[in-house]
């Protein structure tokens, strides 16, 4: 089969022929049909300083899919060959505190598809059936392949909880823009973003942001926000970008008492006023990880059956397997946002 692998430790991935994986007593084979190229990719390709510390060579890329069921192991009972899939990338043995506890998304045992074990940049990928999620039937491909990264925004959005609630989103990335779309379908009152991408801003209003804020000319825009908010700051901050100064900024808008719930990771440690921010504001902060197995996937289910998220203009582009070079060069200069990549 096809596979997109990292060939060495260095930049850029490599498409060579691999032998099908055989799937384990518990595990299902999937036939891919679309994949996602993600943010966590780019560093793969990219091959940075995390990268290098976590890749192993040799191994297939990719986690975010949709495909058909080919085949299952002899102990994999629950689902039949045909039936047509997407699963959690986040993998763990299920016997720790946090995966007993409903919170296997942080499992410390936790392996990641496509980053500690082969993923789905290739015809065939495997996946324990306990991670397997049948798609409903009218949620198209290109949407099944990204439930991944909707998730982060579903996941984000629901645990800082939105509804009736006015909400800044400090980065419009991927994540980001969904995240504007899933908070306006959860019911927020207004949302506010910041980002220092033109088009991604003039996009989050199309997507129901009522202020899209340019960081790149200061940040005036924190009084602005107040402004409109009767003085207090907005309720919500929904922390996407992992840039140091819009943390600060979205943190100094934040209404004394709001809930701040932070995805984006900042490259390296970062000085952060935490008196100011968190202990003087009694503010509520949550570090969002992955999604809920499966509470995140059944709410995600839910919103995108609701008809009211817009995720058509975050899926900017779908291309063949063969042009992955020209995927990983649109998502690098900023001119596609989400890049599906047609596999089978
Ligand atoms: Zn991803």
């Amino acid at each position: 089969m096809r596979a997109l692998h990292k060939h060495h430790a260095g930049p850029e991935l490599a498409l060579i022929q691999k032998p099908v994986p055989e799937p384990g007593p518990r595990d299902v084979l999937i036939r891919v049909k679309k994949a996602g190229i993600c943010g966590t990719d780019r560093h793969i390709w990219e091959w940075d300083a995390w990268a290098a510390g976590r890749i192993p060579v040799g191994i297939t890329t990719g986690h975010e899919f949709v495909g058909v069921i080919e085949r299952t192991g002899a102990a994999a009972t629950r689902y039949a060959p045909g039936l047509r899939v997407s699963a959690e990338g986040h993998i763990s043995p299920g016997t720790g505190y946090n995966a007993r506890t409903g919170n296997a998304h942080i499992a410390s045992d936790m392996v990641i598809l496509g980053v500690d074990r082969d993923g789905c940049f290739a015809d065939y990928v495997c996946v324990p059936e306990e991670n397997v999620w049948p798609v409903h039937e009218s949620i198209p491909d290109h949407v099944a392949a990204v439930l991944d990264p909707l998730g982060n925004a579903v996941h984000t959005v629901m645990s800082a909880g939105v509804s009736a609630r006015t909400v800044l989103v400090t980065g419009v990335g991927i994540i980001g823009l969904m995240a504007v779309t899933v908070a306006k379908a959860a019911g927020a009152s207004r949302i506010f973003v910041t980002d220092i991408d033109p088009k991604r801003l003039a996009l989050a209003r199309t997507l129901g942001a009522v202020e899209a804020y340019d960081a790149r000319e200061g940040d005036g825009w924190v009084a602005d926000i107040r402004k409109q908010t009767r003085g207090d700051g907005p309720d919500v901050l929904l922390e996407m970008s992992g840039s140091p100064p819009a943390i600060d900024a979205g943190f100094r808008a934040l209404r004394m008492g709001g809930t701040a719930a932070l995805l984006g990771i900042p490259s390296r440690p970062i000085t952060f006023d935490l008196n100011s921010h968190v202990v003087f504001k009694g503010a509520t902060v949550l570090g969002i990880n992955g999604r809920k197995m499966f509470e995140t996937w059944y709410q995600m289910e839910a919103l995108l059956l609701s008809g009211r998220l817009r995720l058509e203009e975050i899926i900017t582009h779908r291309i063949p397997l063969e042009q992955f070079r020209r995927g990983f060069e649109l998502m690098r200069t900023g001119e596609g946002i989400k890049v599906v990549l047609e596999v089978g």
